[in-house]
């Protein structure tokens, strides 16, 4: 039967690695509705295309703009705007699956409305399961929902376990690889004055720019230890990390008998999101098949923590549970997003999220209340943490002001 899919984020790195994969099956998938924040050009050519029932995007002048233009080529895509709406084409009946694809908090709502629809749901979007973690594994629990997840490391864990997600038994630790990003042998005081253009260029990976910078200080890895224990229902201490630069093994799982299985392929993210598209079949993913003879040669270390702060401070979190994870990705995504806007150096990034944790009240999550007020009390924690920076660790790309 075809699937039909809404796309969060559709406009994203992700999101047009996902279309590219639907578009090599119009038998299998369809779409319902498309998300864009404000790349309106972008969305409308993906309108064109693919034809969805709805297009959303995140305010309405751009959505103005976006249904001028499908009008004018004849295109019959209703065009809405807001968080409601993308709650909305999350959870609506005339979607089985939802790709959550946006980056940040921003999808965590939708993410969220589609595990209470019982959908399928193919998790790009960690942010979202760091911030919530038990509240959002309930409702998958409780509304039957179904949980892909496509982050490379995750997506390759899930192809090594048992079909069975929960059936665990013999696992001893997971592991996840990382490539250590653009400035795994930099020694950390050189990394003062970089830029955000130096940051963003992955050796392996084309990714959004937040996710660039969480490659270049590790927190995605950070990120992905907190998203792999919620997943995967394992303790921080089961979860390793080891660096891996080649990015062709994308994690392991270890097994008490010895046994270690990997998933192994380049780095494309086609790959996994094909798996998960299709789960439990296979389908063709466009990805050039993997050469190990050309390859010839994996290498191996272990992180540097001193290296990789931000690393040190997703563990701490994760280890405190509560609110602690939420306020980490909170005081991250305002750090990340002062770092690209240039207004603090790259050093800072780890200060400003260390300084937020220092400060944090921590207790338990009652309900997702509790997770917003907490992301929001961390921001504004962050930005006082950004004014109170030494003035070397302020403007230290050499700009200085907000582009
Ligand atoms: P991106 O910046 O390329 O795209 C983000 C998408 O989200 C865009 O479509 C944008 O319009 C939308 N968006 C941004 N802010 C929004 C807001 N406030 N409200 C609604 N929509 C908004 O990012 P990406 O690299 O595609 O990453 C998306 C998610 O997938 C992130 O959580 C990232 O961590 C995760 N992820 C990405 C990769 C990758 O290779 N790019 C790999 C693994 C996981
Ligand atoms: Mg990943």
């Amino acid at each position: 039967m075809q699937k039909s899919l809404t796309l969060l984020g559709s406009t994203g790195s992700i999101g047009e690695s996902t279309l590219d994969v639907v578009a090599r099956h119009p038998e299998r998938f369809s779409i319902y509705a498309l998300t864009a924040h404000r790349n309106g050009d972008k969305l409308v050519e993906q309108c064109l295309r693919f034809a969805p029932a709805v297009a959303v995007v995140g305010d309405a002048v751009t959505a103005g703009h976006v249904a001028a233009k499908l009008r004018a080529a004849a295109c019959k895509t209703e065009v809405v705007y807001g968080p409601q709406a993308l709650v909305e084409v999350s959870q609506n009946a005339q979607c089985d699956t939802v790709v959550a694809a946006i980056v940040g908090a921003a999808g965590l709502a939708p993410s969220l409305a589609a595990a209470r629809a019982g959908k399928r749901i193919l998790l790009a979007n960690k942010e979202a399961l760091v911030m919530s973690g038990s509240i959002f594994m309930d409702a998958v629990r409780d509304h039957q929902a179904i949980l892909l997840p496509v982050d490379s490391e995750h997506n390759a864990i899930f192809q090594c376990l048992p079909r069975e997600i929960k059936l665990h038994g013999g696992v001893s630790k997971i592991i996840l690889t990382a490539s250590g990003g653009p400035f795994r042998t930099r020694e950390p005081e050189s990394l003062v004055g970089v830029t955000p253009e130096e940051a963003c260029k992955h050796p392996n990976w084309v990714m959004g720019r937040k996710i660039s910078v969480d490659s270049a200080t590790m927190m995605n890895k950070g990120l992905e230890v907190i998203e792999a224990h919620w997943l995967f229902d394992l303790p921080g201490e089961r979860i390793d990390v080891l660096i891996h630069p080649e990015s062709v093994i994308h994690s392991l799982v270890s097994y008490s008998d010895g046994s270690v299985l990997a998933q192994l392929g380049n780095p494309d993210m086609r790959t996994p999101i094909a798996h998960a598209l299709a789960f439990p079949e296979r389908v063709d993913s466009g990805v050039t098949p993997l050469d190990l003879v050309q390859i010839a040669t994996l290498s191996f270390e272990k992180p540097d923590y001193r290296r990789f702060p931000c690393l040190a401070l997703a563990m701490q979190a994760l280890a405190a549970g509560g609110l602690a994870s939420a306020a980490l990705n909170a005081a991250n995504e305002v750090a990340v997003e002062a770092f690209l806007s240039r207004e603090i150096g790259f050093a800072a990034i780890a200060q400003v999220v260390e300084a937020v944790l220092d400060g944090l009240q921590n207790r338990e999550a009652s309900g997702l209340d509790d997770v917003i007020e907490a992301d929001d009390a961390a921001r504004r924690a962050a930005a006082q943490a950004i004014r109170h920076l030494p003035a070397g660790l302020r403007h230290a790309a050499g700009h200085g002001v907000r582009p």
